[in-house]
């Protein structure tokens, strides 16, 4: 037997290879061994029969913003964290990274618990604010100290591997005051340690937009190659359509960052997702590099996940393999893992996701409760990690998977 799984029969759509066609994928020793059109059931020992004509094989999914420090911070305290598998491999996700549910004093539960457990591969950005939500106040920047920059070094040096990108949330009343000297001392901390920096922007309580979105502007002129912008579609202050122009065009500086190498991610989770911000920017041409889920416990209860953000973005009219190539190869690239994720090749660590996309009149709600429908929903079938074999989670809804019918 050279393999030891084979995937049979599964329509393989990798928009970065322009794969889109029935193939059979051959698995040995956790690696991608053989991809043809047609491998014999006999050359394996095991046998995963892909069918229906609505069911999809695809690189392993890359969720780039998600909550997944379990257990680092106290249910009904702090954010509320799932566990890497539940928004990894037990919803067709092979690799999940968490966007600064800790900061430096509580990140300790990487390495120590989530790491050595979760079967999903776990990327690690801390939060520039020490206790990230461990309380409520924490969440944000609670004043300038709380970015400390040598505790970071000295967290650094005794946990290699472990930090590979800095969170910045810019939200709450110290960045509403001076934002600008938060946004400047995280890029200064980012580049001492030779790590991008993802910045959340949108923030709801802001009592002025126009300046919210001045921030904004200076952010994007701060970040550089390798940078991740995420929540494109905020509704929120300190969103990227321009409150100079009735928020009817984007800020000019957005395409700039994006020329100059910024990752535009969309994270949408509960809050951050307007649609008719969303709609505006495919009218604009403004596309997301990257969709993702902004998973956090509150949200796994209300359809929140990586396969949620993918069906909104194609109900405002972006294809399968737009979303698909968002969530592989170009989430792979975004986080610098271009030459090991994102795509089905020979060789490969045997990342896999197969869902199905289920037609239908589906019900969505963004960030304004504005309720919007669209007519495909994506399920889970099966995940493999590393030639692992992973049935779905129950699901975000007390029913399963799909959403509410319109
Ligand atoms: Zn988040």
């Amino acid at each position: 037997m050279p393999y030891d799984l084979l995937i049979k029969g599964g329509h393989v759509l990798d928009p970065g290879q322009a794969i889109d066609r029935r193939m059979d994928i051959a698995i040995s020793d956790g690696a991608i061994a053989a991809i043809q059109p047609e491998i014999s059931a006999s050359e394996a020992s095991r046998v995963l029969e892909v069918r229906g004509s609505n069911r999809y094989v695809v690189p392993g999914l890359i969720d780039v913003h998600t909550h997944v420090a379990y257990g680092a911070t106290t249910p009904g305290v702090g954010i509320g964290c799932v566990d890497p598998d539940v928004g990894g491999v037990g919803s067709a996700v092979t690799t999940v990274l968490d966007a600064g549910s800790v900061g430096i004093a509580n990140v300790g539960v990487f390495g120590a618990h989530l790491l050595p457990k979760a079967k999903t591969r776990v990327i690690c950005y801390v939060n520039v604010g020490t206790f990230a939500h461990t309380t409520p106040a924490a969440a944000d920047v609670m004043h300038m100290e709380d970015i400390d920059r040598k505790a970071i070094a000295s967290c650094i040096r005794a946990n290699p591997g472990l930090i590979r990108g800095f969170k910045l949330r810019l939200v709450g009343p110290v960045v509403q005051e001076r934002g600008e000297d938060v946004v400047r001392l995280s890029k200064e901390i980012a580049n001492e340690h030779g790590v991008p920096l993802m910045v959340h922007i949108g923030d709801g309580r802001h009592p002025d937009r126009a300046r919210a979105g001045e921030l904004t502007r200076f952010l994007l002129k701060t970040l550089t190659a390798g940078d991740i912008l995420t929540h494109l579609c905020t509704p929120n202050p300190g969103g990227v359509m321009d409150a100079r122009e009735a928020a009817q065009s984007v800020v000019p500086e957005l395409e700039e960052a994006r020329a100059n190498g910024v990752l535009i991610d969309s994270a949408l989770g509960r809050g951050n997702f307007g649609i008719e911000v969303a709609r505006r920017q495919a009218e604009l041409g403004v596309r997301p590099d990257t969709t993702s889920s902004d998973l956090t416990a509150g949200g796994r209860r209300l359809g929140v996940g990586l396969l949620d953000s993918m069906a909104k973005f194609m109900s405002v009219g972006y294809s399968l393999s737009d979303v698909v190539r968002m969530t592989t190869l170009n989430a792979a690239r975004g986080i610098g893992l271009g030459d090991q994720l994102g795509a089905v090749a020979v060789g490969r660590e045997a990342d896999l996701s197969i869902f199905d996309v289920v037609e239908g009149k589906w019900k969505f709600t963004d960030t304004l409760n504005q309720v919007f429908t669209g007519t495909q929903a994506l399920v889970p079938v099966q995940t493999i990690r590393k030639g692992e074999l992973f049935s779905p989670e129950w699901g975000p809804y007390a029913w399963g998977w799909l959403p509410e019918q319109a």
